[in-house]
């Protein structure tokens, strides 16, 4: 039996603990066990969304979550600004655009981030913009955007500040309440360690102004029909039982970690991939200024064909990291730091990365790269 080592931004491993909470036998969610469940669960997403507002749980991937803030904030006609610097920036835009908002989108070279003064400027020209949307990290750049900075300028209007941070959460930090920041969403999948199938949304008082205005029709995701429900510990349909259950056990384990040592070693786990990145005479494809600790984006050599190379660490040996989408399709790799990983499993990543490399035709000392990020590791 071959490993199945998942390096990838999402879905990411699962730990064992996790696995055996989800093969638990199912309880009624109209019950008093499963509302500690809930209640524990909110707590927790607290923590980690560093926010007093409830987080909603909802039963789908991430972009459910977006499309719920993006339906429930934003009526026809509305005027918004969103952010486009990778794919999930592009679904903001494609989000705003499917529920008829005026978008104004912000275009950022991929790699790079926007930053808070291109935010300013749009809005000083624009009076009446009712909601600014930003990816926290652009999981198709590993670009990070500098949230607070942005925050500031956007609280001091009557805009909305609404956050993709499904891949960030419990991985880099993401001060909600702190920063200003209105909106939050992310997902189980990234951070959190569990399969795919339940998103999270935090709004505050500011948001839900908005959300009550807006005469966009809505059922499934009708954020004060959730929000009604979480007063009660409940939730409005069938959540994700199961996957709810073992949200639980995730939060005890990282809350046990404490978010700032978990943010560390995800930013060791990083810097040690980078090193090993230059050590094998490679260069990391996003700018030195908005570098993301969620994953590694490495530029493969001129003449390897990155889709191969990641279909051979999958395939032939186990070991499964992103390659480039669109534009950058087969000429980078990503390699994920989010969830239960730890350096062994970097290591392991880059011994295999060497090994296609090399089998590839790609002239390096072979062993440079590992050698780096063991080294790092050990200081
Ligand atoms: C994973 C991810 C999403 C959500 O994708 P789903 O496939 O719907 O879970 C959204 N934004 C970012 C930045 C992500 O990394």
């Amino acid at each position: 039996m071959k490993r199945n080592l998942l390096l990838t931004p999402g879905p990411t491993q699962i730990p064992p603990d996790i696995c055996a909470a989800l093969g638990r036998p199912i309880i009624h969610h109209r019950t008093p066990q499963f509302q500690e469940n809930l209640k524990e669960a909110n707590e927790g997403l607290k923590y980690f969304f560093q926010t007093k507002s409830d987080v909603l749980i909802l039963t789908s991937s991430g972009t459910g979550a977006m499309e719920a803030a993006v339906s429930n904030l934003i009526s026809a006609g509305d005027k918004v600004i969103a952010i486009d610097g990778g794919k999930f920036g592009e679904r903001w835009v494609e989000l705003c655009q499917t529920f008829g908002a005026k978008t104004h989108v912000i275009k950022v070279e991929w790699g790079k981030a926007v930053s808070a003064s291109q935010i300013k400027e749009v809005l000083d020209k624009e009076k009446d913009i009712k909601a600014v949307f930003v990816t926290a990290s652009e999981t198709s750049t590993a670009v990070t955007t500098d949230i607070k900075a942005v925050a500031d300028v956007v609280r001091k209007t009557n805009a909305v500040l609404v956050v993709d941070a499904i891949s960030a959460l419990g991985i880099i930090d993401m001060q909600m309440d702190a920063w200003g920041v209105d909106v939050v969403v992310s997902a189980g999948h990234k951070g959190f360690m569990l399969p795919p199938g339940v998103a999270f949304l935090a709004a505050n008082d500011k948001a839900f102004k908005l959300i009550n205005e807006c005469k966009t029709p809505r059922y499934y995701f009708d954020l004060k029909v959730a929000k009604d429900a979480a007063a009660k510990t409940d939730t409005p349909y069938t959540p994700a039982i199961g996957i709810v259950i073992a949200l639980v056990e995730s939060l005890r384990s990282m809350k046990s970690i404490g978010r700032e040592k978990l943010f560390a070693q995800y930013a060791r786990l990083a810097q040690g991939t980078k090193e090993a990145a230059y050590a094998l005479g490679l260069s990391i494809f996003t700018d030195k200024s908005c570098q993301s600790n969620v994953l590694t984006a490495i530029n493969l050599p001129a003449g390897i064909d990155g889709e191969k190379l990641v279909k051979t660490m999958r395939d032939t040996y186990g070991i499964s990291v992103a390659g480039g989408q669109d534009k950058i399709k087969g000429k980078i790799i990503r390699i994920g730091h989010m969830g239960c990983i730890d350096e062994f499993d970097i290591l392991t990543c880059l011994s295999c990365f060497e090994k296609v490399l090399n089998e590839m035709g790609y002239k390096f000392n072979l062993g440079a790269g590992v050698a780096a990020a063991q080294k790092f590791f050990n200081q």
